[in-house]
């Protein structure tokens, strides 16, 4: 359910059971180690964008039944400007027209439906307490979209790789709060240990 690899295959580990994550199902291509951590290292740090089609197929074969609405995790406008370019928007966007090239119903892609409040110190090197207090109401739900999302019975939100599972948990609460029913998490990475 959190996606965190387990030695053998369960549907949820302890945790879960637990401590339930805030989404319903989350989806990856593997774990980050080679080589998928090398492409989507390339993609993020050398702008190697083209990587992001190859990345979004792969992702884009795990998925069974793609949710109806598919969000993407934003940067700050701030780190956005500096670096150049959202990943996450290139990543989304293959992603979208993988799935809809395959898929019959049609899916509504909302890439500006999160934004980001404040300027979040960089997630990596932080345990997962300080990264639940960095990211502590770091994103809004543009008002622009909200009765796209309102009681919606189904939404996918996609991130590149997903660690502690904090920035996702934290987008999950907001769109609960909208009403919104089934979230699924798309993503290509999973790491089980935090990346420093
Ligand atoms: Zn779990």
């Amino acid at each position: 359910m959190c996606g965190v690899n387990t030695v053998t295959p369960m549907e949820r580990c302890g945790q879960c059971i637990t401590d339930p994550p805030p989404w319903d199902k989350l989806i990856c291509v593997g774990e980050y180690q080679a080589p998928l951590s090398g492409f989507i290292q390339k993609l993020k740090y050398r702008r190697q964008v083209w990587h992001a089609k190859e990345l979004a197929a792969l992702l884009a074969k795990q998925i069974e039944s793609p949710a109806p609405v598919l969000l993407s995790i934003p940067l700050h406008w701030r780190r956005h400007l500096w670096r150049g370019f959202n990943q996450s928007d290139y990543l989304a966007e293959s992603l979208y027209q993988c799935l809809t090239e395959r898929t019959q119903v049609p899916i509504c892609f909302l890439p500006k439906a999160i934004t980001r409040s404040k300027m979040t110190k960089n997630q990596m090197g932080l345990n997962r307490r300080q990264r639940l207090i960095n990211l502590k109401k770091a994103f809004l739900l543009s008002p622009k979209y909200l009765t796209k999302l309102q009681d919606q019975p189904h939404v996918a939100l996609l991130d590149d790789v997903v660690t502690t599972g904090s920035t996702v948990a934290e987008i999950c609460v907001l769109l609960k709060e909208k009403g919104v029913q089934r979230i699924d998490i798309y993503c290509i990475c999973r790491a089980s240990r935090p990346i420093l």
